[in-house]
């Protein structure tokens, strides 16, 4: 059977530049002529008369409040993916979302992508010189992400012409057009901001959506997060526990439940503070807790006293190698915009 909707290439398939699933709606909608609510309404139908049941694409996705947006991983804009996919009569539409690590990350998506849109100005005057249609990347949707690594110019957020933040899409799908004042969502180039230090995470989460643009990531565990934190503590010596202490300590309090998936920003600093990328703890949480578990310390028998260097920072203070308890500070510089203060453990825990 054939496609009931004309051709559209995803934008940066297998790239970084990989385009986001609610950019590609909105040019679809604009391909076939008709608003991105036209076409939600068109895919209901057509699809509940292929399955011989009623499905409804609930059109409240189509705005991006609370990270529940089109390129996200939730319920109702699966529905959405599933739907385009099997009346383009293709399945690699949810390389464009974030579908593929939805087993491993918390269902609160709000901490993990953003609840409007993001874009480079330069990424879209480079798309228009080129001739090509201005897209949004899928990378932009994370909330992790505040620059463009390409340009290291800073993401815009807001409307340069009308100053509105882009909750929604435009009507016609044009990713180039403000929601509201149906202007181009380009700026004066004098005003980009430079930004030349990656955030926290920028490096992870790149690597995590080339990944995913190529069909991956490999998650074999029901729990990678959860599967990596168990095989760590079996394996730290007392000095680095007191580093995973201290780790889990800058982490989110809701990490401490390990049975809980994280959000993406709880699952980078773990990341960054453990050494180990986003990705490796997907795809090998084990391989990533070995590596993790080789930290660097000293400890002296006599005086219990301890330092340990870790990729976030440092910590020092008292140990018992008997029970794994003690005290002292933590300054890691490395995590987010820095942080520091007192860790205590008991027998490998907070
Ligand atoms: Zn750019
Ligand atoms: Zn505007």
């Amino acid at each position: 059977m054939s496609s009931v909707l004309l051709p559209l290439q995803p934008r940066g398939m297998g790239s970084g530049q990989v385009e986001a699933f609610a950019s590609y709606f909105g040019r679809l909608a604009q391909l076939h002529t008709c608003s991105i609510t036209q076409l939600a309404r068109f895919l209901s139908s057509w699809r509940s008369r292929e399955l011989g049941r009623r499905i409804t694409l609930n059109e409240s996705t189509l705005y991006m409040t609370n990270g529940s947006g089109m390129s996200s991983y939730g319920v109702c804009m699966e529905a959405y993916v599933d739907a385009v996919e099997h009346a383009m009569r293709v399945d690699i539409l949810r390389r464009c979302t974030l579908i593929p690590i939805r087993c491993a990350v918390s269902p609160q998506r709000f901490e993990s992508v953003r609840g409007a849109r993001a874009w480079c100005e330069q990424c879209f005057r480079d798309d228009l010189e080129s001739g090509a249609p201005v897209y949004d990347r899928l990378l932009w949707t994370l909330q992790a992400i505040t620059r463009c690594p390409e340009h290291r110019v800073a993401l815009r957020t807001t409307c340069p012409a009308c100053g509105a933040t882009q909750n929604y899409q435009h009507r016609s799908g044009n990713p180039l057009l403000c929601w509201r004042c149906d202007r181009p969502l380009i700026g004066s180039a004098s005003q980009l901001h430079l930004v030349s230090e990656p955030s926290l995470g920028e490096r992870d989460l790149c690597e995590l959506v080339v990944t995913i643009a190529n069909g991956g990531p490999m998650i074999q565990a029901e729990n990678p997060f959860h599967a990596f934190q168990r095989a760590l503590n079996s394996i730290l010596s007392p000095v680095a526990s007191v580093v995973a202490g201290v780790a889990r300590i800058n982490g989110s309090a809701r990490a401490r439940n390990a049975e809980v998936k994280p959000t993406l920003r709880t699952m980078l600093r773990r990341a960054h503070a453990a050494g180990v990328t986003v990705l490796q703890i997907l795809e090998d949480p084990r391989g990533a807790a070995t590596v993790a578990g080789s930290l660097q310390g000293t400890f002296t028998p006599g005086s219990g006293a301890i330092t340990v260097t870790y990729t976030g920072g440092t910590a020092s203070g008292t140990l018992n190698p008997t029970t794994g308890g003690g005290s002292g500070s933590y300054s890691a510089p490395n995590i987010g915009e820095g942080d520091a203060g007192n860790w205590t453990a008991n027998t490998g825990g907070c």
